[in-house]
Order: C-alpha cells, then structure tokens, then sequence
C-alpha cells in the first residue's frame, strides 16, 4: 500500500522534483529567483520549461495553463495544449521559456472597475515562480499574476506579493537595527481553517435559493439546530469521513499540508485546517483546497457548501487567518525570545501589530467585507464588526507596566531573562484563548478571525502586511537616526502602548456592552455592512499608505472599490430575485394549493355534519391566507425596490439603497414565507426543510 509520504506533491513541480530535472546551474538560478526574488533570464526559463512539461507529459498532462485570481474572488484558467505539429503529420510536444513566463489570456470579461477598456481588453498574466507549478486533471497550472496591459494588477496575487515585499523591506531595517546583517528575508506566514457545510446532492438540487446563491434565502428554524452542542467535535460520520479521506488525498498530491479535521459548532459543519506556510502560497493553497473541496463533494454525491451564512438560526461559516512573521533563517519576529534584545525585539514587532490594527481598522474591515460576511460579524457567532486586539493577561501586564513605568510582577513561571534594561522580563507562555476577539495573540502569531469563508485570504493579508510594513517604517526611521537606540526603543514602545491601547480588549467581544464602549467610549469603527466600511478604503490616509508602500496605486484602489461594491450590490439583487421568484412560483401556489385542500375538507365535514365548527381548518386557511397576502405584497415590495435602483447614481449610492431598502424586505418576505413553512403540510412545501438539508448527511 502506498502511504502519504509516497504520494504527498505527487502532482507538484516542486523542489525535488526541480533538484532532479534541472541542471545544477539552471537549479541555482531558478533558486535565486524563489528565495531572493532575482529576475530570471530566458535561458533559464527555457531549460524551466522544458523540464516541467516533460515532467507533466510524463505524468498524463495534456494542456498547460496560466492559473490565476482575477477579481472574480475564484481562480481561472485557459488552457493551452502543448501540441505543436510536426511536418510528418504528427505532432510534438512543445513548451517554452516564454510561454511560462507570459501570457495573453483574452481576458476581457474579468471585473476591471474601468482600469482596462474593453478596446483594450488585453491583459497578460505573468509566472510566479515562489509557487510551485501543479498539475490538476491533465492540465499544468502554472501559478501566476494578472495584470493590465498598462501595468495596472488585476488580480489578487499582485498586491499580495507587493505587501509581503514593503513588509520584507521594513522589518529588515528593524532587524538591522538589532545588529541581526544576517538575515536577508522576512516572510509573512499563514495557516488559514477552513470552515463549510455538507449537503446531500439532492436535497441542494431541490433548492432553487442553494443552487443560484449559495445560501438558503428561507426556511423555518428547524425544531434542533446546534443547541446541544453535540456536533463540534463530535464523531464523523461514515460518508463525511469518506469525503475527508477522499480530500485529504488529493490535497496531498497537490502538496497541500491538510492537517487538521473535525465537526465545527452547527449540525452538517466541518472544519479544514493546514499547516501554515508562505502567505502567497497558503492563498494559491487555499484558493485549491476550495476547488477541491467542492471538486471531491460531488463525487461523494454531496454539495460543499462554502457561503458564510448557508442557514439562518446556526454559525455561518468563516476562515482564521493565522499569521506570522519569520526570518529566513526559521525566528519567528512574533515569538517572545530567549535572549533580551530579541526579547526588546519582540515588543517592537508586537507593538508594530497593535499600531497596525488599529490605525488600520478600516482596512482590516474591509478586507474581509462581502454581503455574505455581513450576515456574520456581530451575530453572535462570529467576532462583531468592530476590529480589536486580544493579547491574554500577560502580555497585556507586561504592556502596562511598560505604559506606566511600574516594575512588572509576572506569573510564578520560569521567567525570561532580563529586557534591554528598562523593559520587563515576563514568562515566554501565553496560552490564554478567548474565541470571541476578531484578532487574537495566540502565543507566537496573531489569528484574524473576521474572514469569512469563501473569502480569497489575499485580501486580509495584503491589508495585514501593509499596515505592519507602515508601523515598521515609521518605527525604522525614529531608530536608524536616535541618539540613544534603547532609549528610544523604551520611548517609542511606550508611545505606542499608550496611543493605541484601545485597540486591545481582553473581554467578551459578542457583549452588546463592548459594542457601546468600543464605539463611544473608544472611538473604535463599527462598520456593520459592506456598504458602510467600502469607502473608506479610498480615505486619503488608506490611499496614502498603501501607494507609499507601493501595494497599490490610487487607480486600483478606486477600480478595487467599484469592484467589491458591484459584488455586493449584485449578489444581493441575485438574491432578491432569487425570492420573488421562489415566492410567487413556489411557495405561494404551494400554499394554496393546501389552503384550498383544507378549505375542501372542511366543506366536506360540513356536508356531513354542518353543526360541525371545523375551528382547525378555518383556523389554518385563515392564517395561510393573511400570509400569502402579505408574502403578494412583500414579494412586490421587493421588485418595486429592485426597480428603483435604476435611478442610483453610482455604485456607492446603489449600496446605499441596498443596504436601507432590499435588505429589510427580503426579510420581511422571508419571515411570511418561514412562518407560512410551519403552517403548511410537508407533503406540499416545495423544498427539503432545514431538518431536512441540516441533517442530510449520515
Ligand atoms: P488553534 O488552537 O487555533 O486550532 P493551531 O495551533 O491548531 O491553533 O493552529 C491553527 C493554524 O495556525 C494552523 O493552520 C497552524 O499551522 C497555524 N499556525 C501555527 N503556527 C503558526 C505560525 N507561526 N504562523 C502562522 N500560522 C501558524
Ligand atoms: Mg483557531
């Protein structure tokens, strides 16, 4: 029997395989290029090429194709054959440098928000050589950047690489600063979980609202939801752990580290982790394993449901983005050290954290911002939308007695050793958990945890690197040209303590209680929906900061704005639409069709006996009929609002009306409708209950 170690990057071009099929001279080049970003020619790039199709060929591939994230949120790809003929009448396989390097998708149709016209429809598509090429049913995906003709990043993996660089660049000044000359990279790292739900196929192919928007737009509460906690971490089921098993495997082969599974809080939810690695291939990984995940359902006869809120009344589903920093040569800059500088070094790096955060809230927000995510910050089940920083009592000890220069009295545990003289000395341990805080020091990396879960993790971390690289800066040049650098290192971590302590918040963050201090007492943002927080991601110090960084340029900032506000506009009206039709053509004609069948058993008892009251079937017609009345009137109370966006001026003012107008009548129709579910006859009502679809899977 073959084990995992036999299989696992089975489908990958990674560096053993490159060890292997490269020339030593051609290897140590193309490493370069990986490790410290060196430009590769073309020679080397051919030799590349070469190598890799012979190996894809040899492994059954056919086709190569640039694989890449657009905008859309998903991947895409267009796939080329490597035939090329030959003058016998047969054909070789070809591949060359600079079809690895470049390509020329017809990308025309791709969201641009007005960066590219479509005259101009080209855009190219360029190799990202720090993510190993893979192949993926007889296709070479060849991992790559999607950009404009002019230069402009139309996808997610640019502005990613672009962070993690001005992050690099800061933190090695910081690092320099500490006399570490060693170290020539600082990488940012991610292990992201993976929350989604299983359906069986046919119960999501009878629900016209799952198949056309991922999420239930009704359905009444069904009589057992999550309330005994019985699922999270309970026993897997046998076909949910033949789907596991299926899944993991072919992670495996993609060089994918699925590491951890198990049952998540509501009944049908599941959780993936990995173990984390670079934060641009812990997103390529990540962007895969939803690929797969969804790929591997249907084969099992399931739906893999990846929305943040498939059902109302349970968690919906999100995504912990764990993050780190770390040198190349393996120190993690976000793990309390062994000796004080690097102890002094860790408060830096921690403090550039907070200060981040929270002179950053709006970007965090918004990064994790779509209309299914709405659903979930603040619901109870997931952080609120206001951002803040949990760090455990004994960090935040440590942070006050630097604040009010009092001498820090540690817990009994062994402690570290002395800090750069004026700071404290405290326990390397911080085990403390608190699962409520959107953003939690968990003992060595941070965990945001306001992503949803079909959310692309680039955004997040494009924001996350950015902000930090901005602290890092502002600290780096105070240092490189103090005095006294411990001095001003004391100085400066106490400024920063005591500027931005508001962003910490050790407490319960699902409080109603918080929400009011944070708001009013703190100053903190509350950006509820995707239509409050957007905007502000055109605010001149957002701007400012991420142009300065080089992350983006101010015409992808505002195409990046038109593009996020059109999915959450669209999306919704998607959804509404989706209602008024279920509700005219569904569920209404269901309801009658059982209010008349009720109506006619009464008149038939009557017929027998008319001293017969029949005070149930009255009762229920009575109730059914005051509530296909009002789901008639909702129902064109939706299509009225649907209409008047027309008359918006904008994308902004569109989200606007959305968020005030649509919203609260889809709820409106949706509560006439749950309630009328409950009242109707499960022999009549047109699609699988919650029970139904929350209990499917055995
Ligand atoms: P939890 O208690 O949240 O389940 P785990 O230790 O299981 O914490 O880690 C969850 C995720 O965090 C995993 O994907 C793991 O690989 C990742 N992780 C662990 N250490 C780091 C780190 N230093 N940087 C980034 N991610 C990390
Ligand atoms: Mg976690």
């Amino acid at each position: 029997m073959k084990t995992v170690t036999d299989y696992f990057g089975s489908s990958v071009f990674d560096d053993r395989v490159m060890k292997a099929t490269l020339s030593a001279k051609v290897y140590a080049s193309l490493k370069k290029t990986i490790d410290e970003g060196a430009e590769i020619d073309i020679g080397v790039a051919n030799a590349v090429a070469i190598a890799m199709k012979d190996w894809a060929v040899s492994r059954g591939a056919t086709h190569y194709t640039h694989w890449f994230q657009p905008l859309t949120g998903i991947t895409a790809e267009k796939h080329d054959s490597f035939i090329s003929p030959s003058p016998d009448g047969g054909v070789i396989m070809e591949f060359s440098g600079k079809e690895l390097i470049k390509g020329e998708p017809d990308a025309s149709s791709f969201p641009s928000g007005g960066l590219r016209a479509t005259f101009e429809a080209r855009g190219y598509t360029a190799w990202d050589p720090t993510s190993y090429a893979f192949i993926k049913g007889k296709t070479l995906c060849i991992p790559t950047a999607f950009c404009s003709f002019g230069g402009h990043a139309l996808d997610k993996k640019t502005p990613l690489l672009r962070s993690m660089e001005a992050l690099n660049k800061q933190a090695l000044r910081i690092l320099r600063l500490f006399g570490n000359d060693s170290v020539k990279r600082v990488t940012s790292s991610v292990g992201p979980e993976q929350e989604y739900f299983l359906v069986t196929k046919e119960m999501y192919d009878l629900r016209p609202d799952l198949r056309l928007t991922g999420r239930t737009l009704f359905g009444a509460k069904s009589p057992k939801g999550q309330e005994m906690d019985d699922h999270y971490f309970g026993v897997i089921k046998p076909r949910v752990a033949a789907y596991m098993e299926e899944l993991n495997d072919e992670l495996w082969k993609l060089g994918i580290l699925a590491k951890t599974e198990h049952n998540e809080v509501a009944p049908a939810q599941h959780e993936l982790a990995p173990i984390y690695t670079t934060t641009n291939i812990a997103t390529d990984h990540n962007q895969l394993t939803m690929e797969i995940m969804q790929k591997v359902a249907a084969k099992h006869g399931l739906v893999c449901l990846l929305h943040e809120k498939p059902f109302a009344g349970v968690n919906g589903s999100g995504k912990h983005n764990n993050w780190s920093i770390a040198t190349d040569a393996g120190q993690n800059l976000l793990s309390p050290g062994a000796t004080p500088y690097e102890n002094a070094q860790f408060l830096l790096f921690l403090c550039a954290v907070i200060k981040a955060v929270d002179d950053y809230q709006d970007l965090l927000r918004i990064s994790v911002a779509t209309a299914g995510n709405d659903h979930r910050l603040g619901a109870n089940e997931a952080p609120p939308a206001v951002v803040s920083i949990f760090l455990g009592d004994e960090l935040n000890g440590v942070l006050e007695a630097i604040e009010t220069g009092t001498p820090y009295k540690g817990a009994e545990k062994t402690q570290m050793k002395l800090g750069v003289d004026v700071l404290p000395k405290f326990n390397r341990d911080t085990t403390d958990r608190n699962r409520t805080s959107p953003f939690a020091f968990t003992g060595n990396k941070f965990e945001f945890r306001m992503l949803g879960s079909s959310n692309s993790i680039a955004c997040a971390n494009i924001m996350l690197n950015s902000a930090v690289a901005e602290s890092l800066k502002i600290y780096a040049d105070r240092l490189e040209n103090a005095d006294d650098f411990e001095t001003a290192l004391h100085e400066m971590i106490r400024k920063t303590i005591k500027d931005h302590k508001r962003i910490i918040f050790n407490g319960n963050g699902y409080d109603e209680s918080w929400i009011k201090e944070a708001t009013e007492e703190r100053g903190l943002l509350n950006y509820r929906t995707t239509a409050d927080c957007m905007p502000h991601l055109l605010d001149k110090k957002n701007v400012d900061m991420l142009t300065s960084h080089g992350v983006f340029t101010e015409a992808e900032l505002k195409s990046r704005y038109e593009i996020m506000l059109e999915n959450y506009c669209k999306t919704i009206i998607i959804e509404a639409n989706t209602m008024v039709d279920m509700a005219k053509t569904q569920i209404a004609p269901a309801i009658e069709a059982y209010a008349a069948d009720v109506a006619k058993s009464a008149a038939a008892k009557k017929a027998i006996d008319s001293s017969l009251e029949c005070a149930y079937e009255t009762g229920v017609v009575r109730k059914l009929s005051v509530l296909t009345d009002q789901i008639a009137s909702e129902s064109e109370k939706l299509e009225n609002a649907l209409n008047s966006l027309n008359g918006a001026k904008d994308i902004g003012s569109e989200s606007v009306m959305i968020r005030d107008s649509v919203l609260a009548v889809m709820s409106s129709l949706r509560l006439a409708c749950d309630e009328a579910e409950t009242l109707t006859s499960k022999k009549y009502w047109p699609f699988p209950s919650y029970a139904d679809l929350l209990f499917s899977v055995k």
